[in-house]
């Protein structure tokens, strides 16, 4: 799917999501013009804290869609943005799902859409400040290293795409670790500290941890998955390698030289 198509769904589901929003609104609206004085008041308290709510809202959807359509970030509706981002999340899978989308697809429009906001964001960073976080399954399954607890006993061989992903953490000096699942990739986040990480998993391992680390800038690369879930997976090296060139402050993206 181009990378447009994915948010051009993402979009569409706000929109319907949006036009759900003004019906339930239209249908408090009746009520309170119906209902009992104490009915009415009720309703009107409940009206403020609802408009408040919207207000938010609309002005993180309005970040949000001017973000994707035009690109300009709005900096000071950012957290709004995000959080209507993430609240919305849910209620597009199971939107999806009424109207027969498949979740992947909607968990891919959802990284796409993150990531253009990270790019937005035009956050810089020193190497020692940025993590490559792939996944296990990126191994190649008959490979005899553990790689695990300590990536480097990576021999590079060419076998998989771990030894890419080693050669580029050295080629510009970042960080890069396996995370065998989310709690080991909380403890590289606290350990490391990190401020920006290239997360490398399936879309929904890699939609989950955005949740989970909110407040880090996290780029998702989803794997290629040609021989199925979780086993000898692959991901794209140029990808990473962008997203690298991307993030490291002007200086150091031409990454270290060999001696
Ligand atoms: S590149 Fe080779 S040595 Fe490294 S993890 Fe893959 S198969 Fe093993």
């Amino acid at each position: 799917m181009a990378h447009d198509e994915k948010k051009r769904l993402f979009i569409g589901l706000i929109i319907v999501a949006l036009m759900v929003a003004a019906f339930v609104a239209g249908v408090i609206w009746y009520l309170f013009r119906t209902s009992s004085k104490l009915g009415q008041w009720l309703w009107f308290v409940g009206i403020l804290l609802l408009v408040g709510f919207l207000a938010y809202a609309a002005a993180g959807i309005f970040s949000l869609l001017v973000a994707l359509v035009t690109g300009r970030n709005i900096s000071i509706l950012s957290n709004a943005r995000e959080k209507v981002a993430f609240a919305f999340l849910p209620l597009a899978l199971r939107l999806g799902t009424l109207l027969g989308v498949d979740k992947e697809r909607i968990r891919a429009s959802f990284i796409e859409v993150n990531n253009q906001l990270v790019r937005q964001r035009q956050l810089r960073v020193h190497p020692q400040e940025l993590l490559i976080l792939a996944p296990l399954c990126l191994q190649k399954a008959k490979c005899p290293h553990k790689v695990t607890h300590d990536i480097r006993q990576c021999r590079c061989c060419g076998g998989c795409s771990v030894g890419g992903l080693l050669e580029l953490a050295d080629k510009y000096g970042v960080h890069v670790a396996i995370a065998t699942g989310g709690t080991k990739a909380r403890q590289l986040l606290h350990d490391l500290k990190p401020k920006a990480v290239i997360a490398i998993a399936c879309e929904r391992d890699l939609v989950s941890g955005l949740e989970d680390s909110r407040g880090i800038t996290v780029r998702g690369i989803p794997n290629r998955r040609p021989n199925g879930p979780c086993f000898n997976t692959l991901v794209d090296l140029e990808r990473v390698e962008e997203a690298l060139k991307a993030y490291l402050l002007p200086n150091e993206k031409r990454g270290l030289s060999k001696p």
